[in-house]
């Protein structure tokens, strides 16, 4: 017995050559382990910033555009930047500080039946304001989910299970499990119920015109720093009210035809 979690044990054969967890690339070192953002992989160290263990949590709190993460699972984590942790200990305390909880989820995350709540079991635990996302029909949590789970906004793997939804692999996101919906996908759960029931408006758009608003919203979608903030669905840039306005609009006429002309 070495008195470290089983987690942490099993982490540390997994290691190897080097690992990515997250977005951190982590290797062994003469004097502890490295961790640096999977980005800077190919850098020389001393080109970055080194970031001490108090430092860790400010670092994984806001992006490089200083927007606040409410996920740490979000893949906008800061580059340019090295930690060295000294031993296990130290290594298992910078994961808990960048990913908190992720490496006893990776690690139930290996079992043959991982410990998962469904969406279903989840919802029924609400109440209060939440209460009402026990009624989404099964349609409507799939879309919550494709738009909040979308690798541009999460990179942990969804393992629970969203109606006909397969659940994600490994290298569509990361090794971090997600082993239940968070609550971030419980508010836009909320706010589904009610985009659901809003009156729909016929805006009259042509397809070249419809093109260009499906331009836009990818433009946003795929620049973090033209993004609203995160947890406000308020913000009409929000990122997941941004793919859920994608996942919204027709295919504008003669699209396949471009495709396949392009
Ligand atoms: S529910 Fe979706 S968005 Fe939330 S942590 Fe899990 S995978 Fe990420």
């Amino acid at each position: 017995m070495n008195g470290r979690p089983p987690e942490l044990d099993a982490f540390l054969r997994r290691i190897g050559d080097g690992i990515v967890f997250g977005q951190v690339w982590i290797q062994s070192a003469v004097d502890g382990f490295l961790l640096r953002q999977e980005q800077d992989r190919a850098r020389a160290i001393a080109e970055l910033r080194d970031v001490p263990a108090q430092s860790l949590r400010l670092l994984a709190q806001y992006n490089a555009a200083g927007q606040f993460r409410p996920l740490r699972s979000s893949p906008d984590l800061q580059s340019g930047w090295v930690h060295r942790a000294a031993n296990p200990a130290a290594l298992y305390d910078a994961l808990q500080l960048l990913y908190p909880g992720s490496l006893a989820d990776w690690f139930a995350g290996q079992q043959t039946e991982p410990p998962v709540t469904s969406f279903a079991d989840f919802a029924s635990r609400q109440s209060g304001i939440y209460r009402s996302v026990g009624a989404l029909s099964a349609g409507l949590v799939e879309r919550v989910t494709r738009a909040c789970c979308d690798p541009t906004v999460c990179l942990k793997r969804r393992l629970w299970r969203a109606g006909e939804l397969p659940s994600d692999v490994a290298e569509s996101k990361s090794l971090i499990p997600c082993l239940e919906p968070c609550a971030i996908l419980l508010e836009l759960s909320r706010r589904a119920t009610k985009f659901d029931r809003e009156t729909l408006l016929h805006v009259g758009v042509g397809g070249e015109e419809l093109s260009t608003l499906r331009a836009a919203l990818e433009a946003v979608r795929d620049r973090p720093e033209a993004r609203g903030r995160q947890a406000d669905f308020n913000d009409p840039l929000n990122p997941r009210r941004i793919l859920w306005c994608l996942s919204r609009l027709p295919a504008a006429p003669g699209a396949d035809d471009a495709e396949e002309s392009g």
